[in-house]
């Protein structure tokens, strides 16, 4: 008996030292967080461990990619009034993916259209649950977020003065998008930056399909070579940037 209970707790250990080492891979080595106005229209605002990006449309509009992880949406809020802009000015939002992470802040801003691929919008509304190691065991209830209108992978959204390239990357999550617009790829949880200038697969233990991940990671890349699509700056949500498009050919390359 003592024994079967020592034999299960050595299996117990090195289950938790298995997870927690997928866990720190997850935040070990990422590029820090860095907020600040991108390629002059794109304005990255930090939740101390998340972004969300405020986009200049003209006049006087701006759209969000992501809505962060607070639901009063105050560091948002706080930089539309650096800019001199209120709530009211958010005419669109557009969720890289349905976990609530991304989505919280979205319920602060009335007129907003909020936007999403079809495969999570029932994962944003908190409808339905993830179905990574750890976002599984994370509690399911509505999150006040209605999405407006789903959206199909290849669609050009035209918003104010800005078009938005919707580009489907299931892995993290069924319905995971990268958005580009002018240049600026937004790629919310689906990759990210080391403090080495590489781009990394999104985190294992967070995401739904890892393999799945990167291979849409490999397609994009593919894909924005022969549809012939300028990228300036790879944005990522829970790290740093990176510049052109090179981090991601190289990542293609490499896995
Ligand atoms: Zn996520």
């Amino acid at each position: 008996m003592k024994r079967f209970l020592l034999i299960a707790l050595g299996m117990l250990g090195f289950a938790v030292v298995l997870v927690a080492a997928a866990f720190a891979s997850a935040f070990v080595g990422n590029a820090p967080l860095q907020p600040g106005l991108v390629d002059g229209f794109v304005h990255v605002v930090s939740e101390d461990y998340v972004t969300a990006d405020i986009l200049d449309i003209g006049d006087g509009k701006v759209a969000l990619i992501d809505a962060g992880v607070d639901p009063t949406g105050k560091a948002i809020l706080a930089e539309l009034a650096a800019m001199k802009l209120d709530a009211h000015a958010v005419s669109a939002i557009f969720l890289t993916h349905g976990h609530t992470d991304h989505v919280a802040g979205a319920v602060v801003f009335p007129d907003a259209k909020v936007y999403a691929l079809q495969a999570d919008v029932a994962l944003a509304e908190g409808r339905v649950g993830g179905h990574g190691l750890i976002t599984q065991l994370m509690p399911v209830k509505p999150t006040g977020v209605h999405v407006t209108r789903a959206l199909t992978d290849g669609e050009v959204v035209q918003v104010g003065n800005r078009a938005v390239h919707v580009l489907a990357i299931p892995g993290h999550t069924a319905g995971s998008a990268a958005y580009l617009v002018d240049g600026a790829l937004f790629l919310g949880d689906s990759a990210g930056a080391t403090s080495d200038g590489t781009l990394k697969a999104a985190p294992k233990v967070f995401s739904d399909d890892p393999t799945q991940n990167r291979q849409s990671l490999k397609a994009l890349a593919a894909r924005l070579g022969t549809e012939h699509l300028d990228v300036k700056t790879l944005i990522f949500a829970h790290t740093g940037r990176l510049a052109g498009l090179a981090p991601l050919t190289r990542f293609a390359a490499n896995n």
